[in-house]
């Protein structure tokens, strides 16, 4: 038997352990796993970790906010994406209103196909509730986005769900098999801090910080969770970043709430001291990065199994967009790159500082999104019968992190400057090459939409 490509002699790795051997490859899709597997075409992986593509579930590419437009567009973003060994990643669909969410997903289809490099998906953001809304969202989830979003803020760009909209969409998207995630800030606590930052007279990047102090999250999670448990239905929680919201997880999580969450690595690795340097705005994103003692939190969380998912959240603008903040924190593009160093940094302060075993890596980065957002297992798993998207990750190769080395349209890098051991060097999505030794060799429009499977029991009430 001769297969397509076989990757031979790499420590084939899974959630259950690593293997020595080949992995062969037919058309777009995993043949065989085994040992002395030939193919008309070989790549050599002796010595490297061969890995399932990791899966991005939170970007935004060329996203309209803030007054601008966020820097990486979907082709360049996703060859970051490849460049970073994430195979497939999920951006928005962001309903605007007055046009329904079915036109929101066909106009950001429009804008992704014929320019993804990698596969993705796409999230339904729901910014209004009403019965032309609740009409859609069955038809939606048979089209293969059985995942929502709503936020909890943002009532000024009108896209705030308020408390009984996100109890009326979990209780629907429930009888379909979805679930709904939440972008878990309080409004009103964040309006009532940023009033008294300006009778202080305080503008600052640290200002960001100030405003956005913990409970601002935390209490909306709380309340997500509460409305969760009493509507039924499964809730994720997005970009979760204090030690309290983790605290309600887990309350959660044992009073028996449908309730998952992700975190990323901006919120393990940075703190809020980086807001007091010159170019502290350049680290302004939403929830802010945190204090250290959140930090261990979300380590622990992760190490308890409470935290299932790390993903970046993306949201790229270069150092001359971030400049329209003129010196108050209220008006920066809100947002960094940094989903070409997820898995990177995943290993490397994962893994090899041993706070992650490589498996539990794996489950963070490739199964758990897989499974949870309706891919697995054609994707997250290099199983016989799955797509074949494959990084094949050198895990002694020495990085220091610098924006001139990165795909993204970035001028700077939240993560400037840091030291990694472990870096990907070659990237196949369904079969294809697209990163070979750190050089990009894909091609814009060969990544596809993933229709995605429900995601969730079917709530017959
Ligand atoms: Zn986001």
């Amino acid at each position: 038997m001769t297969y397509d490509l076989v990757i031979k002699g790499g420590s084939i790795a899974s959630s259950s352990g690593v293997t020595r051997g080949d992995l062969a490859i037919r058309g777009e899709t995993i043949a065989a796993l085994g040992a002395d597997l030939s193919g008309r075409e070989t790549i050599d992986a002796t010595g490297k970790l061969v890995l399932p593509g990791a899966i991005d579930v939170h970007t935004h590419f060329q996203l309209p906010f803030c007054g601008t437009v966020s820097a990486d567009d979907f082709e360049n973003g996703s060859k970051a994406a490849a460049m970073g060994g994430v195979t497939t990643f999920i951006d928005f669909a962001i309903q605007a209103k007055p046009a329904s969410i079915t036109e929101a997903i066909e106009a950001r289809r429009g804008e992704a196909d014929g320019k993804v490099c990698v596969d993705y998906g796409l999230h339904a953001a729901l910014t209004e509730w009403n019965a032309d809304r609740q009409a859609e969202i069955g038809g939606i989830i048979k089209s293969g986005i059985p995942t929502f979003k709503m936020f909890m803020i943002y009532k000024s760009q009108g896209w705030q769900s308020t408390d009984a909209d996100l109890y009326c969409a979990l209780r629907e998207v429930a009888k379909h098999g979805g679930m709904v995630g939440v972008h878990a800030e309080s409004d009103d606590l964040i309006n009532l801090f940023q009033a008294e930052a300006e009778r202080e007279g305080l503008t600052g990047a640290y200002t960001h910080a100030i405003t956005r102090p913990a409970v601002t999250e935390s209490e909306a999670v709380a309340r997500a969770i509460n409305i969760a448990d009493a509507a039924g239905g499964r809730l994720y929680i997005v970009h979760m970043s204090t030690g309290q919201s983790l605290d309600h997880l887990e309350e959660g999580i044992l009073r028996g709430v449908d309730v998952h969450a992700e975190t990323g690595p901006h919120y393990l690795l940075l703190d809020d001291e980086l807001f007091k340097r010159e170019q502290g705005h350049h680290f302004a994103t939403c929830p802010p990065i945190r204090k250290p003692a959140d930090q261990e939190r979300l380590w622990e969380g992760l190490s308890s199994g409470s935290v299932e998912v790390l993903a970046t959240d993306t949201c790229t603008f270069t150092s001359e967009q971030k400049a329209m903040w003129g010196g108050d924190y209220r008006k920066i593009p809100m947002g960094m790159p940094g989903i070409e160093v997820l898995l990177p940094l995943s290993y490397s302060k994962g893994v090899g500082e041993g706070r992650l075993e490589l498996g539990h890596m794996l489950e963070l980065l490739c199964e758990n999104p897989a499974r949870l957002f309706g891919m697995w297992p054609r994707k997250g798993t290099l199983s016989v019968g799955s797509d074949a998207d494959v990084v094949i990750f050198d895990p002694d190769l020495q990085v220091t992190i610098s924006h001139r080395d990165l795909a993204t349209n970035c001028d700077y890098n939240p993560f400037e400057g840091t030291r990694v051991t472990g870096w990907p060097t070659t990237t196949l999505v369904r079969g294809r090459v697209v990163v070979r030794d750190r050089q990009f060799v894909g091609s814009p429009g060969y990544g596809r939409f993933v229709k995605r499977e429900p995601v969730a029991p079917v709530d017959g009430r």
